[in-house]
Parts: C-alpha cells; sequence; structure tokens
C-alpha cells in the first residue's frame, strides 16, 4: 500500500490517492482540470476503484466526475447536499451548483476493505453533519478532511456545521493514536506532531467557542 497526497495550493482540497488492491483518491479538489494535470503524474483516472468524499463541499467534490470507473463514497448525512447540487451553500461560492451522483452512502463503524488498508469510517460531525474521518489503523493514518488541520486549527462552522458537534468530534480525534495526518487542506503531519495537532484542535475549541 502507498499513500500519494496531492497537497493543493489554491482553494482545491487535498487530494489522497491510496494505491492498494483497489485504487481509492480521498476527495478531489475544486476543480476537474486541475486535478487532472496533478493526478497524470501518480495515476491514471481509469484506474481509480472508489471516489471518497470526507464531506460534501464543493472544494472536496469538484473533480469527482473524472473517474469514469470509480465508485463514489459519501457519508449518509452529508448524501443530501451533494445531490442536490448545492453543497451547503459552497457551491454558489465556487462554480454555481451542479447536482453529483454517488454509489453508496457511508456511516460509522463501516471498514472499506482496499487490500492491505482497511479504512475505518469516523462519523466526526461539526465542519458539516456528514463530515467523516477515515482511519487506517494499522499504520495510525487518519484522513481528516476540514475536521482537523496541522497545527490545531480545525473547519469553520458556517457551512452546514455546528460548533458544539465539532467540539466532540475534536475530543475524539484528540485521543486516536495518529502517526500521520492527512487533513484536507494545507500540510501532511507525522508523529507527535500529528497527535499534538489534534489535542491543541480540541482544548482551543473548547476554550474559545
Ligand atoms: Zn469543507
Amino acid at each position: 500500500m502507498e499513500i500519494v497526497p496531492i497537497i493543493s495550493k489554491g482553494y482545491d482540497s487535498n487530494v489522497y490517492v491510496i494505491k492498494d488492491e483497489r485504487v481509492t483518491v480521498i476527495d478531489t479538489g475544486l476543480s476537474q482540470s486541475w486535478l487532472e494535470r496533478q493526478l497524470s503524474k501518480v495515476i491514471a483516472p481509469e484506474r481509480v476503484d472508489y471516489v471518497i468524499n470526507t464531506h460534501a463541499h464543493i472544494d472536496h467534490c469538484g473533480g469527482n466526475a473524472l473517474f469514469p470507473n470509480a465508485k463514489t463514497l459519501i457519508h449518509e448525512l452529508d448524501a443530501k447536499a451533494m445531490s442536490d447540487g448545492r453543497f451547503y451553500g459552497t457551491a454558489s461560492l465556487f462554480s454555481g451548483g451542479r447536482s453529483m451522483g454517488y454509489h453508496r452512502v457511508l456511516k460509522e463503524g463501516d471498514v472499506i476493505d482496499l487490500g492491505e488498508a482497511k479504512l475505518e469510517v469516523l462519523h466526526t460531525p461539526g465542519h458539516t453533519p456528514g463530515s467523516a474521518c477515515f482511519y487506517i489503523s494499522s499504520i495510525g493514518a487518519l484522513f481528516s478532511g476540514d475536521t482537523l488541520f496541522a497545527g490545531g486549527s480545525f473547519g469553520r462552522v458556517d457551512l452546514g456545521g455546528n460548533m458544539e458537534q465539532l467540539k466532540h468530534s475534536l475530543r475524539r480525534l484528540a485521543k486516536l493514536e495518529i502517526e500521520v495526518l492527512y487533513p484536507g487542506h494545507m500540510d501532511v503531519v507525522r508523529g507527535e506532531e500529528a497527535r499534538e495537532s489534534a489535542r491543541l484542535a480540541w482544548e482551543i475549541a473548547e476554550e474559545y467557542y
């Protein structure tokens, strides 16, 4: 198994390619053309089996249509925001709404079997109602979407979110054995820096909000 991060510099989310028996892309950025350019160095789009979105904001789902053979997965509570094309108001912020389909909805406790990697679904509402993190416990890898960023930052709650839920979710992540944090935006961090990011985010959220 190999995890290849594509780190965004603009409004696009980060994109993570997991090369395993089944090839998976976690989040797809804002624009398909941006992703197409980045992806060309990593993998052919037709080889991707799963597209998994951490939540239904358009800057994480904009490139979903690039993968002709992939099944699209999203948490059950964010599926409607994707199919109604509004993406909790983020579609109109950027490119205008467009309805997107999905193949399967996820819920807390689901495990997506990629081969070597077993991707556990952690329902972590707050940034949006159906925000989810994906955890590979064998290597302590956490894909945190916009729930948690490096350095103790966390996502905004004014585009479909709820601060009380986010606090609860950050508390949960602060107790997790994280070896590598793969956030939805900005840098990947490892080891103590990753665990400290989660603890700090929870403390800040509890103290100031
Ligand atoms: Zn978001």
